[in-house]
């Protein structure tokens, strides 16, 4: 008979969202694509956090075999040594689960307390599964473990100006309670999961709304093949309650949802769009469009928000713009560009917020965006530079956020349903897109890059590639922004709305 598949903390947690993915991530990881380089960038934070957590327990032994049959040897001998208080990376495997304490911290009875690190300032419920599943492998290998505790960045903390004070950095919170009710739980999902991998049949499961949650699933193209092209996880903003009560009704498709299911208004213009297999436009997107100009400005804007704090005085995981991008439609139809882009050495705010401040009072114009993301910015900035808090409320006034507009006015069957500013725009305007772009084209991406430039990681000639990779993202998307507000105008133009949206 041969031995059963391990399962580790990400496979766990992997089969708790979905067995599909479970088994794809096992048997079929290259079937993945999309999300794949942002798991990558948190499993390398996740690494950094944890060896700056470990700084908190300096007089402890390191278990750092490479094979896990090893390391499970080195922790027992360790165990078993009363000298030592505290052991990094203790290695376990009960039944078929190999896991990996972060730290064990001995109690005065005897016991061991464990605790892991997670790289978040908010701690999650997926978390408290992690840690069920390690206690559970602890507790089976015969170890006395009583408590169980979270390590996180507290995001009350401020950086200091001589550097982090990484005790004062981490919050430590007790979970014991939080995660024993789940032990109940962990033997029989574990089961579960190593007979799944055991078997070569992919599991059956259809794309709905657990593919996003915790995680946007990276297997969601893969499993959208071969489903119509309508189907019905596609409906934007559909909840998991309503996808399963039409699923038990049968229905599979947005075109087949009935005309009395309450659906949202653009959610009703999808169905729509699929029924007609034409572009579908509500009969009010005039008046939505009414305070948006021309003429007009388009405004974006890029920020990091770093779990190690980088600027004195700024904490974990808070958001600070280091980019905005404009362009401005003229009174003769031309599109100008203006930028800024913190050079990243020291705290860009005030940089940020006088540069913005210096290209846009002049002229009080709407100013287009696509999130309530930049109006949020500008209320933080507000409060933190006091100088500068009245000119920046009034450009917060001027903003008309195009997303709910498009949420709400339009459906091209070319969204696919997504309603995303890049996928809107090169629907609405073929030829439009990134694709061009190769070194930075995401936020995600964005964001790491301008955060090895403020870091220092990068030597001159890097960091005036990745710079100008950068100020090229960030005019693509104010340029979507304009490129979609003109798309709808020009839709309105044509006479459209009068025969569309007829189900709402
Ligand atoms: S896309 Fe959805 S159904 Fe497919 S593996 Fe991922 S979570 Fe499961």
């Amino acid at each position: 008979m041969s031995a059963r598949p391990k399962l580790g903390p990400a496979d766990y947690l992997a089969g708790l969202q979905c067995e599909r993915r479970l088994w794809l991530t096992r048997r079929e990881p290259e079937r993945a694509a999309g999300n794949v380089a942002s798991v990558a960038a948190h499993l390398s934070r996740a690494g950094e956090i944890r060896r700056h957590a470990e700084r908190l327990f300096p007089a402890a032994d390191v278990v750092d075999e490479k094979g896990h049959a090893e390391a499970v040897e080195r922790t027992r001998s360790l165990l078993g040594d009363e000298r030592v208080s505290a052991i990094l990376g203790a290695a376990f495997e009960h039944l078929s689960v190999e896991i990996v304490a972060d730290v064990l911290e001995r109690l005065p009875d005897g016991g061991w307390r464990l605790c892991q690190v997670t790289p978040s300032g908010r701690v999650s419920e997926t978390d408290f599964d992690g840690i069920a599943l390690a206690l559970f492998a602890l507790r089976g290998s015969g170890l006395h473990v009583p408590s169980a505790e979270i390590i996180h960045p507290d995001e009350s903390y401020a950086r200091g100006a001589a550097g982090i004070d990484w005790t004062a950095y981490f919050a430590r919170r007790d979970v014991t309670a939080d995660v024993e009710f789940l032990l109940e739980d962990v033997p029989g999902q574990v089961e579960r999961f190593a007979r799944l991998l055991d078997s070569p049949r992919r599991p059956d499961v259809e794309p709905s709304p657990h593919c996003r949650r915790p995680w946007a699933c990276e297997f969601r193209a893969e499993c959208l093949r071969g489903l119509p092209a309508d189907w019905l996880d596609l409906l934007p903003g559909l909840r998991s309650s309503r996808f399963h009560a039409l699923r038990e009704d049968g229905i599979a498709r947005i075109s087949d949802i009935p005309g009395d299911f309450p659906l949202r208004p653009g959610q009703a213009l999808a169905r729509s769009a699929h029924r007609d297999g034409e572009l579908a436009l509500a009969s009010d997107l005039g008046d939505m469009l009414a305070g948006f100009g021309p003429p007009s400005d388009y405004l974006d804007f890029e920020a990091i928000a770093p779990v190690v704090p980088i600027y004195a005085g700024t904490c974990p995981d808070q958001v600070i713009p280091f980019g905005w991008s404009l362009h401005r439609l003229t009174q003769d139809g031309e599109l100008v560009h203006r930028d800024f882009l913190a050079r990243g050495s020291c705290d860009p705010r005030r940089e940020f917020a006088e540069s913005l401040i210096a290209c846009l009072a002049a002229v009080p114009r709407p100013i287009a965006v696509y999130s309530p993301f930049e109006s949020r910015v500008l209320r933080d900035l507000a409060l933190e530079l006091a100088d500068l808090a009245a000119p920046l409320e009034r450009i917060r006034t001027r903003l008309r956020d195009l997303q709910p507009v498009v949420r709400d006015g339009i459906y091209h069957l070319e969204f696919r349903g997504s309603l995303s500013l890049k996928r809107v725009a090169s629907a609405l305007s073929p030829g439009f897109g990134y694709s061009d772009l190769r070194d930075v084209s995401d936020g995600g991406a964005a964001a790491e890059t301008f955060e090895r430039i403020a870091r220092g990681e990068l030597d001159a000639r890097e960091e005036e590639r990745a710079r100008a990779a950068l100020r090229a993202y960030c005019a693509r998307d104010s340029e979507a922004l304009a490129v979609t507000h003109l798309a709808l105008r020009q839709l309105l133009e044509r006479g459209r709305p009068e025969r569309a949206d007829r189900s709402r």
